[in-house]
């Protein structure tokens, strides 16, 4: 799978997160470094003074061959790529990529590794994760993306919004993946009894240190005493 890593020159954490994908075996683009020998687009190539253009000079400079290039480099890479992840804190450039994935219908995950200022509109995102472990996790699951046994747009947009995916979390007795989805009145159900040990199952949401986010968890449940 191709991943767009989206984030700022600023950010503490990216290189880190292009890392991790990688060991993954993930093909990963990466803005810092495109290519062999390029270390991404800069302002400064185009004019060393660019912190004080006016508005009209930044529209003109936008024309600027360097300008033109380093964008068509950051927008193929988009459409190269099946996923995007936004890894915050970020500015203006890589949300305005991670929406257009959003809006292409392409799985967005939005990394949140430190405190941040809420934000509405990440709703419009997959899935929100908190820890690199997390959007591993949801990557491992997304399956083949073309050919036998490829997902549907729709079992990634019911697999990233319910939590519990196609190809499910496991049975935390004797490791089974349960498939189905929590979505009430769902056609595909997850299983209440593990299908593999028997073990009686129980679904619930935990949410992040903040409060703000959830998703779904599987624990055994004790055998009812009846009556
Ligand atoms: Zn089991």
């Amino acid at each position: 799978m191709k991943i767009y890593v989206a984030s700022s020159w600023r950010n503490q954490y990216q290189p880190d997160v292009v890392r991790r994908l990688r060991a993954a075996g993930y093909d990963v683009y990466d803005f810092r470094n495109p290519r062999e020998g390029d270390t991404g687009f800069h302002w400064s190539e185009i004019d060393p003074d660019w912190q004080s253009w006016t508005p009209d000079k930044y529209v003109v400079a936008m024309q600027h061959p360097i300008a033109t290039a380093g964008f068509k480099s950051d927008l193929d890479a988009m459409k190269w790529a099946d996923a995007c992840v936004l890894v915050l804190p970020s500015g203006r450039s890589a949300h305005l990529e991670a929406g257009w994935f959003c809006g292409q219908g392409k799985p967005c995950m939005v990394y949140i590794p430190e405190p941040i200022e809420p934000e509405l509109m990440y709703k419009l995102a997959s899935r929100i994760c908190t820890s690199m472990d997390e959007v591993l996790r949801l990557l491992a699951q997304t399956g083949p993306l073309w050919g036998e046994g490829a997902m549907t747009e729709n079992d990634f947009s019911t697999m990233f919004k319910t939590g519990i995916p196609a190809c499910g979390i496991k049975c935390p007795a004797c490791g089974v993946m349960l498939i189905g989805t929590t979505q009430a009145g769902s056609d595909d159900p997850v299983p209440t009894t593990c299908p593999g040990c028997g073990q009686l199952l129980h679904y619930y949401q935990q949410e992040d240190d903040w409060g703000m986010f959830r998703w779904w968890q599987v624990r055994a449940k004790k055998e009812e005493s009846g009556g």
